[in-house]
């Protein structure tokens, strides 16, 4: 059999294997991408892409609402639902264009189908044998169905982005960020929602702070939140889906079940034994820091490797590699140190660097924290307006900042200026020494006064009253 030969192949068309291809392809070398499915993988078909297009949704149903307090006349209709899941899908196919089209101007081969090893450096796709140089696995994930009885009554967030109708009812099981994001979305389009976490809190990987306060905004908004709650079974009455746990609780009468409780490699039905890369019992592909598995030319990039599985670290993680591999810089690396990461909640999150927990443990008592709440001026002319709240860690004598945690309206947009500051070494002095800009909630950031208040400090609503005081 012929067998079609590159310098490079990358098994996954998602965010590490396009990276790694276009990178290799711009510096000249002959590659190809395998990918079963829509090239831009999980994020730009079932991931970050749609939950953002349901984000911003979820935001001007908000702004609707909240229209009233200043003035402005605007009353909420149902959500039509079908209009958005088509602008959102629409929107897509213009990206997998995009991507289907970049690959062709790169000289890439896309080559469709499903890839497995059948030997030491090659791979077959539909009977056709292909091998390579170099390869580099990005096959990344599915979402974990939990093998429990009736598990297949509940959907995952690929099901999700495959509703055509609003559910109207929804539990959602799994406090992470997939679980609290799709909370939140459906929640302010009009659904009622439970949210099941079996830990004793929500977004338990934050920082405490984090949890608390998104933890009372989502009940503030309607959200049932159920925490230390196993789910052991899923039944389905006339009455809708009952969600059962291990000591007898019952939550019953949902018309859906939605599973967010983590994800699983894709490595099952790659024939790893072929080519001899060594895979974890969980099915992760371990990896140096340079991405090398155990095999000599054959490596692995993004979730599959059991490291930080975002977009952006899957995508430095391949232009790094190829950057080595084929451009001379033998040192290219990721830096997973200080990766900053936002969750799309209501209100969103923003987190770089380590919680105040990590800090005690690192550097016992040498840690000073700031933390302040307050209401924004979006939410000010409101009775209960929404909660925005920040907290810095800072380390050592010149309170060099470890960890910053921001949860309220902009956080997303806000972190990643000072995920720059906090990655180049700032301290509290240089916070300090940055004007603020004012009326925002991000001065808060560069003008935190009190330290070690274990009370969080309640700031005047009225910041513009602050603002004159302090001048
Ligand atoms: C609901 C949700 C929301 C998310 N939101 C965010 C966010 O806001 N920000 C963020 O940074 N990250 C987000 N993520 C995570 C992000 O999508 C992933 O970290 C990222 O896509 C990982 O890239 P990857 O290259 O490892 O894998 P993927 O992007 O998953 O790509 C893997 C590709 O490999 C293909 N494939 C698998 N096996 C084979 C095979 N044997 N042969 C051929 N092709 C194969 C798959 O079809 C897939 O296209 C989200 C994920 C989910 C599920």
């Amino acid at each position: 059999m012929n067998t079609k030969h590159y310098d490079l192949i990358a098994i996954g068309g998602g965010s590490g294997g396009l990276a790694v291809a276009e990178k290799a392809a711009q510096l000249g070398r002959k590659v190809a991408i395998i990918e079963s499915h829509r090239l831009g993988g999980t994020c730009v078909n079932n991931g970050c892409v749609p939950k953002k297009v349901m984000w911003y949704a979820a935001n001007l149903a908000h702004a609707v609402d909240d229209a009233g307090d200043f003035g402005i006349t605007a009353k909420r209709g149902m959500t039509d639902w079908s209009r958005l899941v088509s602008g959102r899908e629409s929107y897509i196919r213009n990206i997998n264009d995009y991507w289907n089209g970049h690959v062709e101007d790169n000289n890439i081969d896309r080559i469709f189908g499903h890839a497995r090893f059948v030997g030491d450096k090659t791979i077959e796709v539909d009977g056709r044998h292909y091998s390579a140089d170099h390869i580099a696995i990005a096959t990344g994930g599915k979402p974990i169905v939990p093998p429990v009885p009736g598990a297949e009554l509940g959907i995952t967030s690929d099901g999700f982005f495959e509703l055509d109708e609003m559910p109207e009812k929804v539990a959602i099981v799994g406090g992470g960020y997939i679980g609290v994001e799709l909370s939140g979305v459906l929640r302010a389009l009009g659904s009622e929602v439970t949210i099941i976490a079996l830990e004793d809190r929500i977004m338990e990987l934050f920082d405490p702070m984090i949890s608390e306060v998104l933890s009372s905004e989502m009940t503030r908004q309607g959200i049932r939140v159920q925490t230390g709650f196993q789910v052991t079974e899923l039944s389905k009455t006339d009455e809708g889906i009952i969600v059962s746990s291990g000591d007898e609780r019952k939550i019953a009468g949902f018309d859906h079940v939605l599973w967010a409780v983590g994800r699983s490699p894709n490595t099952a039905t790659l024939n790893l034994e072929a080519c001899g890369v060594e895979m974890l019992g969980n099915g992760m592909i371990p990896v140096d820091d340079y991405q090398n598995t155990n095999v000599s030319g054959i490596y692995a990039l993004g979730d599959i490797t059991g490291k930080v599985a975002l977009t952006p670290v899957a995508i430095a993680a391949g232009r790094k590699l190829a950057e080595r591999l084929f451009d001379g810089k033998h040192d290219h690396k990721v830096d997973y140190d200080n990766i900053p990461s936002v969750v799309f909640s209501h209100p969103p999150i923003g987190t770089v660097g380590i919680t105040e927990d990590q800090a005690r443990e690192r550097y016992g008592d040498g840690i000073t924290v700031y933390q302040s709440d307050f209401t924004s001026m979006r939410h000010a002319l409101k009775a209960d307006g929404q909660a925005t709240a920040m907290k810095l860690v800072c380390a050592g004598a010149d309170e060099k900042i470890v960890g910053i945690h921001i949860i309220g309206d902009n956080s997303d947009e806000m972190l990643q200026g000072f995920a720059v500051a906090l990655n180049m070494g700032a301290t509290k002095a240089d916070f300090d020494s940055t004007m603020a800009i004012h009326p925002t909630s991000a001065e808060e950031l560069v003008t935190m006064k009190v330290a070690n208040d274990t009370q969080l400090q309640h700031h005047a609503i009225d910041d513009g009253l602050e603002w004159l005081e302090a001048s």
